[in-house]
């Protein structure tokens, strides 16, 4: 919805279709909680924000992306703002802001804890306005229109009526989120399936940094729900099985009275949950029949100031755990949460096909490199989004109409979806019994500690699974709301990310941020300092590239938390000017 604003800006001619599987109230982004990260504190700085991204990512960040990113997030939250977003404030009306993990300032600007579902409505709203903007809630694309070269739309099913329809465009943006479902235990809801990644890669763009997923430590056992690391931020604690604070014996700094920035509980999220694997190992977690846990404790923050910046934490431990964090610990074990790779792109969302733009969770420019800081994602989506939007408006206008041909193949498209899945007899697979052992092949293989032989061994087991999917069976034949044929063609783009995950993984011998490998566990920039691009060639096979990171001004240093350390240059903070509200 940013991008669509912003093309709708750059050219007020053109015509702009959002295109959304659901509700776009209901995008993924609605339960983002925590905030979004931007300097606007006067002893914060652009180049602090910036190092701490660029440390946080274990120095693989684009650090050309990270300066333009942190230089805009600011300006785009003002942004949000003036369109409407109900910033949470401080007592004297400036903007409040709160620690976040890995931040050595509090800098996270935050709407209580449902800052993900102010600024979706906010941009929802604000797409209202805006007449070139035309909405297609609840149509499902499956294809990228490619010919001559450059991407000329998609096809999308319609999915009240199951119509396949052709939607040509001079340039395509995809928005199109992470794809945390890949792996059985996730915070990401059940609509992200890493569909536009696919997308991208069958179309023939390459998917970068795939290997690098994210675990959040805190998720609710069972249903993966997120507890956010506002939580931390607040001065939660993590505690094992002995009500001690683990934290400090993995190099994360010691307790303080007061939460120290950086350290312990607000150390980056790999190192948590890394952490969190080793004292499993010492048998210092609780075993429960969701797997082992540890505990988040919020009990000494009192019900004050739970209820007023916590309080969608405690309706969320209420309603899916029946625990009260006022008087009771929170029962957590780190969840799949996030994806750091994606979509290429450069600085301005363009990926190296033509006409084919991305922002957001499904795109890699890169600025989360080998570990996201929190609270960046949600400024990386607007930051980028705009950029993408602009680009791909301009794009447009030096473009051709899209040609005939690729009417051709819309049709070829919907011919496919009848004979695979809608009028095909027999078959013997089921989509849920190859997606739950692609989510366990995942897992076992592509988890917090990975090594040589068992992403081999998923390698394989992943090129069965393909087999099995072309074999599989639906008993729902209609036209309408068809979810099974939607779950089977969620299940084909999953397939192949988690091919791009194991391959990117396994290829990549040396361990990084979220990426470890117990056969390597050294970092090693001489060999590795390098983005992944893996790309799909014609036979179906897929191969693996490297790209030199972009360093401008922070060289790969080491990571330290949990202690004050000097780095770079300090720079003035901005002036952002806040608006009070009238
Ligand atoms: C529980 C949770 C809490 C989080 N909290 C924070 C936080 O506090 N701060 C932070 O910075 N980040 C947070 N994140 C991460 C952040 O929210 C996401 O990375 C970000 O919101 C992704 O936004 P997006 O626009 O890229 O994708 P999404 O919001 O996932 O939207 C994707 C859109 O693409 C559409 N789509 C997908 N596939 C298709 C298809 N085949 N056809 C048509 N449409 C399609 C979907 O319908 C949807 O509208 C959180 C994530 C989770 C899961």
């Amino acid at each position: 919805m940013r991008a669509a604003i912003a093309a709708a800006e750059v050219n007020p001619r053109l015509s702009i279709a959002v295109v959304s599987k659901v509700y776009p109230m209901r995008s993924h982004t609605v339960s983002a909680e925590g905030g979004a990260a931007g300097v606007v504190k006067p002893d914060d700085s652009l180049d602090e924000h910036a190092y701490d991204t660029i440390s946080g990512g274990d120095w693989m960040c684009d650090q050309d992306a990270v300066e333009a990113f942190v230089r805009e997030a600011p300006l785009e939250l003002l942004q949000l703002e003036h369109w409407g977003c109900p910033w949470s404030r401080e007592p004297d009306g400036h903007i409040a802001v709160r620690a976040f993990g890995g931040m050595q300032k509090r800098r996270t600007w935050f709407a209580a804890d449902k800052t993900g579902f102010h600024m979706l409505h906010t941009l929802f709203q604000t797409t209202l306005k805006y007449e070139p903007i035309t909405r297609y809630d609840e149509w499902f694309v499956t294809k990228l229109l490619v010919d001559d070269g450059r991407v000329q739309g998609v096809v999308a099913v319609e999915l009240m009526s199951g119509k396949v329809q052709a939607i040509t465009a001079k340039a395509v943006i995809l928005c199109t989120g992470g794809c945390g479902r890949v792996f059985p235990f996730t915070t990401n809801a059940n609509i992200k399936n890493g569909d536009g990644m696919a997308l991208a890669l069958r179309a023939g763009a390459p998917l970068k940094d795939m290997e690098f997923v994210q675990y959040h430590p805190t998720g609710l056992p069972f249903t993966g729900i997120l507890i956010t690391e506002a939580t931390r931020a607040e001065g939660g604690y993590l505690i094992n099985k002995d009500g001690y604070r683990y934290l400090q014996d993995y190099s994360l700094g010691k307790p303080e009275s007061k939460p120290v920035l950086r350290s312990m509980e607000l150390g980056p999220r790999d190192r948590l949950s890394q952490a969190f694997v080793h004292e499993d190992r010492k048998g210092r977690t609780v075993p429960t029949p969701y797997g082992p846990i540890v505990h988040l404790d919020l009990r000494h923050l009192g019900e004050q100031i739970i209820n007023t910046k916590l309080p969608f934490v405690r309706e969320l431990c209420l309603k899916y755990q029946n625990i009260d964090p006022v008087r009771e610990l929170i029962p957590v074990r780190p969840v799949v949460h996030y994806m750091m790779g994606g979509v290429s792109t450069d600085i301005h969302g363009a990926t190296p096909l033509a006409g084919l733009y991305a922002a957001g969770e499904v795109a890699c420019v890169s600025i989360n490199g080998a570990n996201r800081l929190g609270s960046n994602s949600l400024p990386e989506c607007l930051v980028f989004g705009a950029r993408a939007g602009k680009a791909a408006a301009e794009h447009a206008a030096q473009q051709a109409l899209p040609n005939g041909r690729v009417l051709a193949q819309a049709r070829d498209e919907q011919r496919r979806l009848d004979t695979q899945f809608l009028r095909r007899l027999g078959g013997t697979e089921r989509v849920a019994a190859v997606r739950d052992e692609m989510q366990r092949t995942v897992e076992s293989s592509a988890g917090i500690y990975r090594e040589a032989s068992q992403l081999t061994k998923a390698t394989n087991s992943l090129r069965e699974l393909q087999g099995r999917f072309e074999n599989v069976r639906l008993d729902d034949r209609s036209h309408t709301f068809n979810t099974e044929l939607q779950s089977a063609l969620e299940l084909g783009f999953m397939l192949d990310v988690a091919e791009a995950i194991v391959q990117s993984a396994l290829q990549r011998t040396e361990s990084r941020g979220a990426h470890q490998r117990t056969d390597y566990p050294a970092r090693d920039d001489r060999k590795f300092l390098a983005h992944s691009l893996l790309y799909r060639n014609p036979d179906g096979s897929s191969r693996v590239e490297y790209l030199p990171v972009k360093i401008t001004r922070w060289p790969p240093g080491e990571r330290v938390y949990g202690q004050v350390e000097e780095h770079g240059k300090e720079e003035a903070p901005p002036a952002v000017p806040i608006r009070r509200a009238s």
